[in-house]
């Protein structure tokens, strides 16, 4: 397949502003794809060669990508680094040095997105010492029968500046359309991708089996799961209602969330994310071998703890454990333990269908006969009462929880769903308006003052799940140090656009727009309505978003979630009618 095709619809995307108008795109370049390449058209159209979980990356240093660009273009570095310099990114550096290139040769080899595809893999795959100049000889290879406007898509992506925020859902849409015709089937692709979390297989398999083979696709170990997330609840008689009268209640800890996959003789562990984080955790991955399972699929949460004492310490801990060199003594320093709270599959099987508390029985096998010093099952209790709740979550505070989880003992594991079958239970919940929302960053005002060079402001987005769309809640400009600013400043530049996103929605103007991709925690005084910001529009009122009011940042950047696991428009929703409840003052406040 001509990679100029491809290189057409990135353009097109690139351009537009409508959401649809992103699946219409997606849609006809499906429907031109051989079938045996459409695992790979769908990594590549999200900036990626394999699923998230594999962890692939290019690891082309910027100064290789310059010479590469000077090579192929005839020109020399220094004006290459000036065309850089300029446009702020390598592709439109690429695009603009390359206007003038001689004429392809006789000998150039077609450029077809397969080989695109092969040449971007050995990329990635060469490592070691001189692996650089190995790569930027395969990076030349290309450019040099690359046009013009090949060439500023392949920096793009070799440098990881593509920036469509192609979302799952997007994809998942787009592909019901292309090949079953039907967008209301995007929910039995949608299952197949919450227990394989590979797009790209889920594509293949669907345009070279059809339905019926997407319908039976299977948990298989080592490809991550999609977790299984809760509703929030206010109290324990919400709580208790939401699970008809009788429920498990855990311990709600604040660490990370880890998914083990478990064989004889290999060990990985995946985020929240998905991402692979095995190397962050020798310790668990080693202690993992001592476990009562042959094969498995577990859930936990890993916490630090304080070695003297060990009592639980917050979630920041967990950062030390995030490097590259030196984990050993991260190790050694910052010690964890992992707190099991479900199974998924034991054995060659899944067990996702069993109730709750039948893979609970499951869990405590597993754990029992394997005692080590890492693995506990997460402290439970069964509960017919509130009171039995808040005894519950009392003591889970006083030892360094959030709260509490509260789970119907009859409910299967529904991968990649959010709903009441698990409800949370935070203390912050309880006290008063004041509860965290995890907001996404979709644009920003230039800093005046004291922040000049630096944002002044940034707008944040909550998830219409519904519409895959981003829709603008509040502007948030305090709770930043010095640090966090600049350290924002840096971060967002990758992801900065030309123009608002297709997938962003708001009244507002902002003098920089971002891709959605990060998320920050944010806590507000309460949720007012608002004519300029579109969360939940014209579900309280006609012509009216929902706002927050005094938002502030709680420090926390939540890059364990991906911007489509931000708060979503209708937990804002329920957030706000609860605050009418809690405080009917706001009501005649807003509504009077
Ligand atoms: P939050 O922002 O509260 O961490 P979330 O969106 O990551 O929420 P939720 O399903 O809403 O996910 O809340 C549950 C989270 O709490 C899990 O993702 C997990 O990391 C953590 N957790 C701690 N203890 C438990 C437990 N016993 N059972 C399930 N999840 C737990």
């Amino acid at each position: 397949m001509e990679f100029s095709l491809l290189v057409e619809t990135f353009e097109q995307m690139e351009q537009t502003s409508s959401r649809l108008a992103l699946t219409d795109y997606l849609v006809n370049l499906f429907k031109k794809t051989p079938a045996n390449l459409l695992d790979k058209m769908t990594y590549l159209i999200q900036g990626k060669l394999y699923p998230d979980y594999e962890g692939v990356e290019m690891g082309l240093a910027e100064r290789m990508a310059l010479r590469a660009i000077a090579n192929s273009s005839g020109k020399n570095l220094s004006e290459v680094e000036a065309i850089y310099q300029q446009t702020g990114d390598i592709g439109d550096a690429a695009g603009k040095a390359m206007v003038n290139k001689g004429q392809e040769t006789l000998f150039s080899e077609p450029m077809t997105v397969e080989r695109v595809y092969s040449t971007f893999d050995r990329i990635a795959r060469t490592t070691g010492s001189g692996s650089q100049d190995t790569k930027l000889r395969y990076v030349s290879s290309l450019l040099n029968d690359a046009s013009p406007r090949e060439g500023r898509y392949i920096m793009k992506f070799v440098m990881g500046s593509l920036r469509l925020g192609i979302a799952d859902y997007t994809v998942l849409d787009a592909l019901a359309i292309a090949f079953t015709g039907d967008k209301q089937n995007r929910e039995a692709l949608e299952n197949a991708y919450n227990v394989s979390s590979d797009l790209g297989t889920v594509a293949r398999l669907l345009a070279e089996k059809g339905l019926e083979a997407i319908k039976s696709m299977q948990i298989t170990l080592f490809k991550p799961i999609r977790p299984m997330l809760a509703e929030r609840v206010v109290n324990a008689a919400e709580a208790l209602e939401r699970m008809e009268g009788k429920a498990a209640v855990e311990y709600k800890l604040d660490g990370e969330r880890v998914q083990i996959h478990l064989s004889k003789d290999r060990v990985e562990l995946f985020s929240r994310r998905l991402e692979k984080i095995t190397d962050h955790y020798p310790d668990v991955a080693k202690a993992s071998h001592s476990l009562k399972a042959r094969e498995t699929i577990l859930e936990g949460e890993v916490v630090a703890i304080n070695s003297q004492t060990g009592e639980y310490l917050p979630f920041q801990e967990l950062m030390h454990r995030r490097r590259k060199h030196g984990v050993s003594e991260a190790v050694e320093n910052y010690p964890v333990v992992v707190n099991l709270f479900d199974v998924l599959y034991l054995d060659g099987k899944s067990r996702t269908d069993l109730s709750y508390e039948d893979r609970r029985k499951l869990l405590l096998k597993v754990i029992k006969s394997g005692t080590n010093q890492i693995f506990n099952i997460v402290p439970q209790t069964v509960a017919g009462k509130e009171s039995d709740i808040e005894r519950f979550m009392a003591a889970a505070i006083e030892s360094g929880c959030e709260g509490v989880m509260v789970k119907h003992l009859s409910s299967a594991y529904r991968a990649g769903a959010r709903g009441y079958a698990w409800v949370k239970l935070k203390r912050e919940y309880q006290s008063d308006l004041a509860d965290t929302l995890d907001l996404v960053i979709v644009g920003a005002l230039h800093g005046r003052g004291r922040r000049v060079g630096k944002y002044g402001a940034m707008l944040l987005a909550s998830y219409d799940h519904k519409q895959d769309m981003f829709r603008s809640v509040s502007k948030v400009g305090t709770g930043f140090t010095d640090e966090h600013l600049d350290q924002f400043y840096k971060e967002l530049e990758k992801h900065i656009i030309h123009q608002r996103h297709a997938r962003v929605d708001t009244g507002m103007e902002m003098d920089v727009w971002f891709e959605p991709a990060m998320v920050i925690e944010v806590i507000a005084s309460e949720i007012t309505l608002s004519p300029s910001h579109t969360a939940a529009m014209d579900s309280i009122r006609p012509g009216f978003g929902l706002a927050l009011r005094f938002p502030k940042f709680t420090g926390k950047v939540r890059d364990d979630k991906q911007p489509e696991d931000a708060t979503d428009t209708e937990e804002l929703v329920a957030m706000y009618k609860r605050q009418l409840k809690v405080h009917p003052e706001t009501k005649t406040k807003e509504d009077s």
